[in-house]
């Protein structure tokens, strides 16, 4: 008996659409040149999803979601991470390479003020960007340069000094300073 392949093939809904939409089409069934362009579609996807979130966060905070502050937002936004503004730097040049050192120091700043990152001083002319800002405290190994979070419960401050009339707790943070034993 002759098999009908027309008949199945023309009741198979858009080839395009299937490709477009990443949950009803499984990559593992696509040939290597589809799968490739399957790939660079779901990168496409998540830039773009991850562009919104980020103008989103800015325009939230009352900043201007210019081009360079959303690229460098979406390299520094996209986890809890700390970075330095120098490994920003290079992180964002990697892939736009037109951002300078002084837009990155400003939009930091910036980001900071507005309480989207959070600024840690670790040491003397060191300054860690972190885009965790729920309260906790930081551990610094000053030999390796390492810097991990302390849960805020982990460590607690008490005898707290009279504030005095006009002053209110705002917030404290504690960097525990190591460095490795020797031998
Ligand atoms: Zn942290």
């Amino acid at each position: 008996m002759e098999l009908k392949w027309p008949r199945i093939v023309a009741g198979f809904p858009n080839f395009g659409n299937f490709l477009r939409n990443r949950r009803i089409f499984c990559a593992e069934d696509l040939g290597n040149h589809q799968r490739r362009g399957y790939t660079r579609r779901m990168d496409f996807d998540i830039n773009s999803q991850l562009r919104r979130q980020v103008v989103a966060q800015l325009t939230q905070r009352g900043i201007t979601p210019t081009r360079q502050r959303v690229d460098i937002g979406m390299r520094l936004l996209d986890r809890d991470r700390h970075v330095t503004a120098d490994q920003l730097l290079e992180e964002v040049n990697r892939s736009s390479g037109d951002v300078s050192r002084a837009t990155i120091y400003n939009t930091l700043g910036l980001f900071a003020r507005k309480g989207l990152v959070r600024e840690v001083v670790v040491e003397a002319g060191k300054h860690v960007y972190d885009t965790n800002t729920a309260a906790h405290h930081h551990l610094y190994n000053v030999d390796t340069g390492e810097l991990q979070d302390i849960d805020s419960e982990q460590l607690r401050v008490s005898g707290l000094p009279d504030l005095g009339a006009g002053l209110c707790f705002d917030g404290v943070d504690i960097v525990v300073r190591v460095r490795n034993k020797i031998g």
